[in-house]
């Protein structure tokens, strides 16, 4: 995993895509939730699933249907109006999750098209600093490199594509 603080900063930028910025603060909260969702899989640990399973760590929850899937579940049952826009929205924000991860540079890769492929991927390039699984290990001065890394890797990248985003809508003409 990214640390959650990545994930969840990433889907927070992503509520600023013009597209979406205009839907409702629950979606864009639940879009936040659902950024760092898939790492509840290490409780696969727990019950002896080890990580190469499909419902191991970065398995089945860090793929593109299960993404699908949530999103729609969400849109068609907590809201009275479904929205294309709002399951786009909370899509992105889930499977951005396992694109970060592939980005980090430990543990096994990301089984995105589980449950049909349990093969896991990396991208070629991972800046990432891996976060450790067990969340006591991160509040060391490991955290701290974590952090460095995303702060340079997620967060910066994150902060110039809002600030862009905003100068657009901000200074170009509108219509
Ligand atoms: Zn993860």
């Amino acid at each position: 995993m990214a640390s959650a603080f990545g994930h969840a900063f990433f889907a927070a930028t992503v509520s600023f895509w013009p597209s979406f910025n205009r839907l409702d603060a629950r979606t864009k909260w639940l879009g936040i939730a659902f950024s760092v969702i898939p790492d509840l899989d290490v409780l696969a640990f727990r019950f002896g699933i080890p990580y190469d399973h499909v419902l191991g760590h970065r398995g089945l929850t860090h793929s593109l249907l299960f993404a699908a899937i949530l999103a729609w579940m969400a849109d068609r049952w907590l809201w009275a109006n479904h929205q294309i826009r709002r399951w786009l929205y909370l899509f992105i924000c889930m499977a951005s999750h396992g694109l970060l991860d592939a980005l980090t540079n430990g543990g096994r890769g990301v089984a995105f098209f589980a449950p049909f492929w349990n093969q896991r991927y990396f991208f070629p390039f991972r800046p990432i600093q891996v976060s450790p699984i067990r969340a006591g290990a991160f509040f060391s001065e490991r955290g701290w490199h974590i952090l460095a890394s995303e702060w340079w890797w997620i967060a910066l990248p994150s902060l110039i594509l809002v600030l862009t985003l905003w100068a657009v809508n901000r200074f170009l003409p509108q219509g």
